[in-house]
């Protein structure tokens, strides 16, 4: 028997026993450990070695691929439980697949990223805050700033919480500028960052900063995924999608950013609801993506600027997800983004990537940008992947999220400037 066949043979036992099992960090109750859970990241260096990692994923349930598509030469992250270090490490050796160690204890990071979050309330950029203190905070603004921030609701969650932001206007009646986050629940630093950016509409001094606050009508949802957020804060860190379930499903949770009316389902989304990347029953299955979707249409004649948060890789993308089609300003995207990483990379130095989500990260169906392009006609559309680059992947530390905030608002005014000279002109 060839090599290949003997190692699979011993993956489908293996995976075999597990099938159907709730993932073994799962625990019955109380939250979810990673204890000795290692991040390794592989170079994928060949088409067999993405034909071996593929095949892994598919039989191993057990494991959470931190990065969603494997492609030659694009480095791939996956969490690994301990009782299946000794045979992943082996099938990487044995196809000479080079790898590494990303993060040697998931469960020590979760460890240090929570050790000071006791506080019952309050919210700052200081530390990772839950659900209720984002929705505290929001209040709070609409009573200090009356007729400049008002309360939105989009609609309820799957579980019945409010999917809720600010809208900001100085004035009604200017063009609209949408800001959405957390709709993968463990992206913690795009929630962080979505309310930073709240707090500097209302509170810089910055001439050059407030003039571009107040040209806009803006919308802020700073978590559109509120029951997977709350459930990261709760019970599993490592949650990515919404927590959706029927009777006809074998795992929970819906990836909502592949439920979108976009090539649903087409390509680098997935038909088995225990995958992370689960497209859902059908197409705006979810009523988180539905609900905003609809808000987006009601607004959808004055919404100028899209703008989506998600973690992590450091990348500025445009439309679309799929090699099919080229946004119809395509140039005009390519030309802001080259300008928005640069603006981005000033303060610290950080390194960002552009391009569309096809051609820089992967094929990806069903993700809101691509909807508001293609069904609303929207003509600045940018999805960000914060930091960093894995070292601690969705785990960034607390004390990154100012740096992470600031370095993210100079490509934001850049993108800004780039639309209100862009339409001013024409
Ligand atoms: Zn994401």
């Amino acid at each position: 028997m060839p090599r290949v066949a003997v190692l699979l043979l011993a993956l489908t036992t293996l995976a075999s026993v597990a099938h159907g099992a709730p993932p073994q960090t799962e625990a019955a109750a109380g939250r979810a450990r990673y204890d000795g859970h290692r991040v390794y990241r592989v170079q994928p260096a060949s088409s067999r070695h993405v034909a071996i990692l593929q095949e892994i994923q598919r039989r191993y349930p057990q494991l959470d691929f931190w990065t969603q598509t494997i492609a030659i030469s694009r480095p791939v992250d996956v969490m690994v439980p301990p009782e299946l270090q000794e045979r992943i490490t082996e099938t990487f050796n044995g196809y000479a697949m080079p790898y590494s160690i990303f993060i040697d204890d998931v469960q020590r990071l979760i460890d240090n990223e929570s050790s000071h979050r006791q506080r019952a309330a309050g919210f700052d950029w200081t530390d990772y805050y839950p659900l209720e203190n984002v929705y505290s905070w929001l209040d709070s603004l609409v009573e200090q700033y009356p007729g400049v921030v008002s309360s939105v609701v989009i609609g309820s969650t799957f579980e019945g919480r409010e999917q809720r932001g600010v809208k900001i206007s100085f004035g009604d009646g200017k063009p609209v500028v949408f800001l959405e986050s957390g709709a993968h629940a463990r992206e913690w630093i795009t929630v962080a960052t979505a309310t930073y950016i709240v707090n500097e509409l209302l509170t810089s001094t910055n001439a050059t900063f407030r003039a571009l606050a107040e040209s806009f009508d803006w919308y802020v949802v700073p978590s559109t995924n509120p029951d997977g957020y709350e459930y990261t804060h709760t019970s599993n860190r490592m949650w990515r999608k919404t927590r959706s379930q029927s009777d006809d499903r074998l795992c929970v949770g819906t990836d909502p950013n592949r439920n979108w009316d976009y090539y649903w389902l087409d390509e680098g989304a997935s038909p088995i609801s225990c995958s992370e990347t689960y497209a859902g029953p059908s197409v705006f299955s979810e009523v988180e993506t539905r609900t905003l979707s609809e808000f987006l249409q009601s607004i959808s004649d004055d919404l100028l600027v899209y703008l989506s948060l998600h973690s992590y890789s450091q990348l500025l993308m445009i439309p679309y997800g799929l090699n099919y089609e080229r946004p119809d300003n395509y140039d005009e995207l390519m030309e802001i983004g080259g300008k928005a990483v640069d603006a981005l990379k000033q303060r610290y130095g950080t390194q960002y990537q552009y391009g569309t989500i096809y051609d820089i990260i992967y094929p990806a169906a069903g993700g809101s940008i691509d909807w508001v392009k293609k069904a609303l006609g929207t003509r600045f559309v940018f999805e960000w992947e914060l930091r960093d680059e894995g070292q601690y992947g969705f785990l960034l530390p607390a004390d990154q999220i100012v740096p992470t905030a600031l370095e993210t608002i100079d490509s934001m005014v850049a993108i800004l400037q780039e639309a209100v000279a862009r339409t001013a002109s024409r």
